[in-house]
C-alpha cells in the first residue's frame, strides 16, 4: 500500500505543478512520513484529505510595477499562495528574493500548514514573496516597490483572512512600507501583518524569536542525549535574522558559535564571533559577511558559502535557506563529529543529507519543528492586537519556550506511537498532518 499511496499522490502533484521540484520534494517527504497514518485512518481516505491537503485552496499571482530612483520602470511577479485555512487564517511570511518562483511559494507555504499546526495557535498555512532583489535598492526605492506590491496584496489578506510576515528579504524595514500602504488603502488599523515595529502593534521578542526558538527546541534534543550547551562549538550558516538570535542564544546558553555565512563566503572565529560586530554589519550597513575580518583580523574568510560543513562543530543550525546543505555537506559534519543538527531556514537540508544524519546517529531537528518558534510568536503577536494590549518581553520568551517544548514532546510523542522512534523528521509530519486532517474532516468536503 505505502508505494502505490505515495506513487498515486506523486504523480498528481508532479503532473499539476511541472518543474516546482522544491514543492515535489516538501510533498514527498510529508507523503512517505504519513503512510502509517493513513493505514490506520481509512476515513482520511474516503475523505480525500491527502489529495486535497496537497492542493493549494489558492494562487494569486501579479504584476508588480514600480520606478527606481533614475525614473526606470521595472517589473516584478508577485505571489501569494493561501495553501490551507482549516485550523485558522493563512500566515506565514513574504520573501523577496531574485529566486523566487511560484515553486518556491508553493514549498513554503506547504511546510507552513504543518509548521503553524505544531504551534499549536489557530493559524492556517500560507506563503508569499516576490523576485525582487532589495540588495542594493535605496530605501525609496525600496519603499516604492513594497507600496506597488501591496496596492495588488492589500484585496486579498486581512487580519481574520490572511496574515504576512516577514522572511528572507523581508525585515522590519519592509513590513513597515507595507503596514503603510495597507492603512492607507483600507484605511483600517488592524493586525493583517506580523513582525511591525515596537511603537505600532509589534510584539516584543518576535525579532528574536526564530532564533532564539531554534535553540529552546535544540536544547531538548541535546538533554535527550545527556548533554547541554556548554562547550559546544556551534556552526551556524546564514547571517540573518535567524541566525543572528540564535547565535546570541547560543551565547547566552554557553556555548561558542565559531561560524557564520553568507551567499558570498563563510566566516571562521575559533574565539567565538563577536555579536556586536555581525550586528552592525548586517542590521545596520546591510553589508557583508567578510567584513567581519577587518575588525578581528585573526577571523578567516572563506570564499563560497558550502565550505561551512567543512568547519568540525558539535552542533550545526543550517539557517541561509533551501537545500544548502546537501549530501557532501552532511558527510563532513558527521565525520568531524557533529552530534546534533537543528533547521533554522526552511527545508535547507537536501532529503539526502538528511538520510546521512538519521542513519548516522546524529540528533535531527527538521525545519517545520525547529523553526516554528518565529510564527509561533506571530501568533502571539497577533493575539495582542486583537487584545490591543502589549505583552513583556519576558512573557512572550516563557510562552516561545512553552510553545518550543510543546513541539518537541508531539514529536517524540508521534514518533513513537507510528513507529518511527526517534526519527523527529517523521514525527513532525505526522504530529502536524494529523491536526490539519481532523479540522478538515470536520469541516467536511470545501
Ligand atoms: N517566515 C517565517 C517562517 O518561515 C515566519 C512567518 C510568520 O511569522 O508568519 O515561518
Amino acid at each position: 500500500m505505502a508505494d502505490t499511496f505515495v506513487d498515486s499522490i506523486m504523480e498528481t502533484v508532479e503532473a499539476r505543478n511541472g518543474g516546482d521540484v522544491e514543492f515535489h520534494q516538501a510533498v514527498r517527504e510529508v507523503v512517505e512520513s504519513i503512510v502509517p497514518v493513513v493505514e490506520k485512518h481509512p476515513e482520511f481516505t474516503a475523505a480525500g484529505i491527502v489529495q486535497r491537503v496537497v492542493e493549494p485552496e489558492r494562487q494569486i499571482i501579479f504584476r508588480v510595477p514600480w520606478m527606481d530612483d533614475n525614473g526606470q520602470v521595472h517589473v516584478n511577479r508577485g505571489f501569494r499562495v493561501q495553501f490551507n485555512s482549516a485550523i485558522g487564517p493563512y500566515k506565514g511570511g513574504l520573501r523577496f528574493h531574485p529566486s523566487v518562483n511560484v515553486g518556491i511559494i508553493k514549498f513554503l507555504g506547504f511546510e507552513q500548514i504543518f509548521k503553524n499546526a505544531l504551534t499549536g495557535t489557530p493559524i492556517g498555512g500560507g506563503k508569499g514573496g516576490c523576485d525582487f532583489n532589495p540588495k542594493g535598492k535605496s530605501d525609496n526605492e525600496v519603499m516604492r516597490f513594497c507600496q506597488s506590491f501591496m496596492s495588488e496584496l492589500f484585496r486579498h489578506i486581512g487580519p481574520d483572512t490572511d496574515i504576512p510576515a516577514g522572511d528572507i528579504g523581508v525585515g522590519a524595514r519592509e513590513i513597515g512600507y507595507l503596514f503603510g500602504q495597507y492603512k492607507k488603502l483600507t484605511n483600517t488599523f488592524v493586525g493583517v501583518l506580523t513582525g511591525k515595529g515596537l511603537d505600532w502593534g509589534g510584539s516584543l521578542g518576535r525579532t528574536e524569536a526564530t532564533g532564539y526558538g531554534l535553540v529552546y527546541f535544540v536544547t531538548r534534543m541535546l538533554e535527550a542525549r545527556g548533554k547541554d550547551w556548554k562547550g559546544q562549538k556551534v556552526v551556524i550558516s546564514g547571517s540573518g535574522n535567524v541566525a543572528i538570535y540564535a547565535t546570541q542564544k547560543v551565547q547566552q546558553l554557553g556555548g561558542t558559535v565559531i561560524a557564520l555565512s553568507d551567499s558570498n563566503g563563510y566566516i571562521v572565529d575559533n574565539d567565538g564571533i563577536k555579536l556586536d560586530t555581525v550586528r552592525q554589519i548586517k542590521e545596520v550597513r546591510r553589508g557583508r559577511i567578510k567584513e567581519y575580518v577587518e575588525e578581528h583580523p585573526s577571523a578567516e574568510f572563506h570564499e563560497g558559502w558550502q565550505g561551512i560543513w567543512s568547519v568540525p562543530c558539535d552542533v550545526a543550525l543550517p539557517s541561509a535557506t533551501q537545500n544548502e546543505l546537501d549530501e557532501t555537506g552532511a558527510k563532513l559534519l558527521v565525520s568531524n563529529g557533529c552530534i546534533a543538527v537543528g533547521e533554522g531556514a526552511n527545508m535547507p537540508s537536501t532529503p539526502e543529507a538528511v538520510k546521512v544524519f538519521l542513519d548516522g546517529g546524529v540528533s535531527f531537528g527538521p525545519a517545520k519543528a525547529a523553526n516554528a518558534g518565529g510564527v509561533a510568536t506571530s501568533a502571539l503577536e497577533m493575539s495582542q492586537n486583537s487584545m490591543r494590549l502589549s505583552w513583556s518581553f519576558e512573557e512572550v520568551d516563557k510562552r516561545l519556550k512553552g510553545i518550543m517544548d510543546s513541539i518537541y514532546t508531539q514529536c517524540v510523542e508521534a514518533a513513537d506511537t507510528y513507529g518511527c522512534n526517534d526519527n523527529l523528521v517523521a514525527g513532525a509530519n505526522i504530529a502536524g498532518f494529523l491536526k490539519v486532517a481532523r479540522a478538515m474532516m470536520a469541516q467536511g468536503v470545501v
